[in-house]
């Protein structure tokens, strides 16, 4: 992925396979082994076992991850939702506030990774909200999922066996930063996976479509599906951010202005909030960058790293087709058109999980668990660093 590259830390970021190591733990049967699954994911899986591009193959994505031996199997969409009512309510407070704006999204390892190497002098606009990936190992390891596993897990001798699967090798690096208290032991990106049933013989297109995902870690709403295309993180946040403001009956569901996959910055006018901007690409960020108007045009802006967002992510298959980003994005937008709940304050388990465990978005248990810091990290020591731990982790 040439996104990917360009924002990894030492130039030396590539699809380091962990798929055998994750295949070992589940046959070993000695720890108990959850799973999450990236929005992008269920989509463009489709693709690696001869479907057509847009081909949704939730289900029997599902069911893969169970005939490989994972015993939960849940949905990263849950912790999307999740990440839309911190990032949201961040925003809110900001605008209050009258500082650190515009906000800029950080669900994107990439983008971070960009800004802490190239523009530390702008951390204070990231916002602290940890990526959907991050907060759901955090949920899975120090939430009360865990505390039901038994008294082991709540005294901390034993932890579950935590696999993300993303479109995306950054995401290899954003689970081993400093802070993410090793909350997802493997990321295997779609293709690993895809290698990985393979291996076992596992006949993907002809498992049923009917697997559901284990909850309470795996409810979700529309909103949380379209964080899967450039653009969806800020309508989501815009859904959000209204009902918090009380003008849901008046701002409009879907912002066509923020979607799609041209080069461009998408902007667009939100009443009571202000003007959002969505950068499709490292490159139409660097653009905007160049003068100073961002600062004052606009309230908050979503970058991602790849051209159509993590729908063309660096671990998704590759394609020979000239529209397949459009058809993915087809696809991510019809599923959430279909969704019973597109706003992620709907989803009813991350309603209770704020009854029983974070109190309300943003407060100090949320931050605890659900928030990071970043720090610059373009000097000769720091990335010296981290290309030793690189080459640690490499020979691990
Ligand atoms: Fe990863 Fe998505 Fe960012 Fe690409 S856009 S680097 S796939 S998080």
């Amino acid at each position: 992925c040439g996104q990917c590259t360009l924002v990894c830390p030492v130039g030396a970021l590539i699809e380091a396979p962990h798929w055998h190591d994750v295949l070992n733990v589940l046959d070993s049967r000695k720890r108990v082994s959850v799973v999450q699954v990236a929005p992008a994911t269920r989509i463009a899986i489709s693709e690696e076992f001869g479907m057509k591009p847009g081909t949704v193959s939730t289900g029997r994505l599902i069911n893969a991850l169970r005939a490989l031996g994972f015993d939960y199997v849940f949905d990263t969409n849950f912790t999307a939702d999740l990440t839309i009512m911190e990032e949201g309510s961040e925003l809110l407070a900001r605008l209050e506030a009258g500082t650190r704006l515009p906000l800029f999204t950080s669900c994107c390892p990439g983008w971070v990774n960009w800004i802490e190497l190239n523009r530390p002098d702008l951390l204070a606009h990231l916002s602290t909200t940890k990526s959907p990936q991050q907060m759901h190992g955090a949920m899975t390891k120090r939430g009360n999922f865990a505390r039901s596993l038994g008294p082991e897990f709540s005294d901390g001798k034993a932890e579950p066996y935590v696999v993300s699967v993303m479109p995306c090798t950054a995401k290899k690096d954003e689970a081993r930063r400093p802070g993410m208290s090793g909350d997802v032991d493997h990321v295997l990106t779609t293709r690993e996976l895809a290698r990985m049933i393979r291996s076992r013989d596992i006949a993907f297109g002809a498992l049923d479509e009917d697997g559901s995902f284990d909850n309470p870690l795996g409810e979700s709403t529309g909103a949380a599906q379209i964080f899967g295309a450039s653009g969806g993180v800020m309508e989501a946040m815009v859904r959000t951010a209204a009902h918090l403001k009380g003008l849901e009956d008046q701002i409009p569901l879907e912002w066509q202005q923020l979607r799609g996959v041209h080069d461009a910055v998408k902007t667009a006018s939100i009443p009571g909030v202000g003007t959002v901007a969505v950068c499709n690409g490292i490159a139409a960020a660097q653009r905007m960058l160049e003068s100073d108007d961002w600062r004052t045009e606009f309230v908050a802006i979503e970058v991602m790293a790849c051209s159509g967002g993590c729908l063309g992510g660096g671990g998704e298959p590759k394609s020979m087709d000239p529209d397949v980003l459009k058809k993915r994005s087809k696809a991510i937008y019809d599923m959430d058109a279909r969704a019973p709940r597109r706003r992620s304050y709907e989803n009813t388990d991350v309603r209770k999980l704020y009854e029983t465990q974070l109190h309300k978005p943003n407060s100090a248990a949320a931050h605890h668990l659900l928030h990071t810091h970043y720090s610059g990290r373009g000097s000769k020591r720091s990335m010296l660093m981290r290309f030793l731990d690189y080459v640690d982790r490499r020979e691990a």
